[in-house]
């Protein structure tokens, strides 16, 4: 698209971010968005008038590798992964900023893991590392929420990771034109304003590139499609004690030029 923008979805549309707290509308979908480059201007607005969404409310894939942080691999005692892992989660779990992580009573483990997702903006079929990036529209920040009790006890991880509300994304899509380089950026966890990670997307074992060329030899990648590219150590099922969410708890997802991501925990009623 070649331009530095933040772009928001809310009920009803999408629109960029101007300074702190104005959205000017675009048009009624993002991800068509980022397929054709067409906008229509609307009536700017303040951000906390709108009902905000995840920046994609419905990705047609979201692709999660595992074990993507040498630090997060150490803590572990995993051997750093050869090739990308990875496990799935749908639509389901997408909620925007501020809406509720929604704990079902199932899970006694509920934990946080601070992720850069990317987001795809061209179809990508077999495309080349080197090439890779130009398929990117944007980053965002994910909390790749997980029930560990129900990931660990099998080993397919997908009822413990694809809960409803179990992937909030926001607060916005950062155009990729902001993020020369996705592999130099802080990036971090706070639960209750308490630091629980923090690392350097630095720290991935495979890179954003990387993934999108190894993705695309086995999976076209649409528009709107999300990888969650992993998560640095500090996790809570890993700390002595374990700490795992609470209801009324607020996690915030921050990572430097992105943004920050917050929700708050809810136990289901
Ligand atoms: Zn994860």
């Amino acid at each position: 698209l070649g331009l530095t923008l933040r772009l928001v979805s809310f009920a009803g549309g999408f629109g960029r971010v101007e300074g702190d707290d104005t959205v000017v509308p675009m048009g009624r979908d993002l991800v068509e968005y980022l397929e054709t480059g067409q906008a229509v201007e609307g009536e700017a607005a303040t951000r906390a008038s709108l009902d905000l969404l995840a920046p994609v409310p419905r990705p047609g894939k979201v692709v999660c590798i595992g074990y993507n942080y040498r630090d997060h691999a150490v803590e572990s005692e995993v051997a750093v992964p050869e090739e990308p892992i990875l496990f799935a989660k749908f639509a389901n779990s997408v909620v925007g900023p501020g809406a509720p992580i929604v704990v079902p009573s199932e899970t006694n483990e509920p934990d946080y893991e601070a992720e850069l997702a990317v987001v795809i903006g061209r179809v990508a079929r077999r495309v080349r590392e080197e090439d890779a990036l130009e398929y990117v529209a944007g980053y965002t920040c994910a909390n790749d929420v997980s029930a560990r009790d129900l990931q660990l006890r099998v080993s397919q991880w997908t009822r413990g990771k694809a809960i409803d509300t179990f992937l909030p994304l926001g607060p916005w899509l950062v155009t990729r034109d902001e993020i020369p380089d996705p592999h130099a950026l802080a990036i971090g966890c706070a639960l209750n304003g308490k630091t629980m990670q923090s690392s350097n997307t630095e720290q991935m074992v495979f890179g954003v590139a990387e993934l999108v060329s190894f993705l695309s030899r086995t999976m076209t990648l649409q528009p709107g499609d999300v990888i969650a590219t992993g998560t640095p150590p500090g996790v809570g099922f890993m700390r002595k004690p374990p700490v795992y969410l609470q209801n009324g708890d607020e996690v915030t997802i921050e990572i430097e030029r992105v943004g920050a991501l917050t929700n708050p925990v809810q136990r289901a009623g």
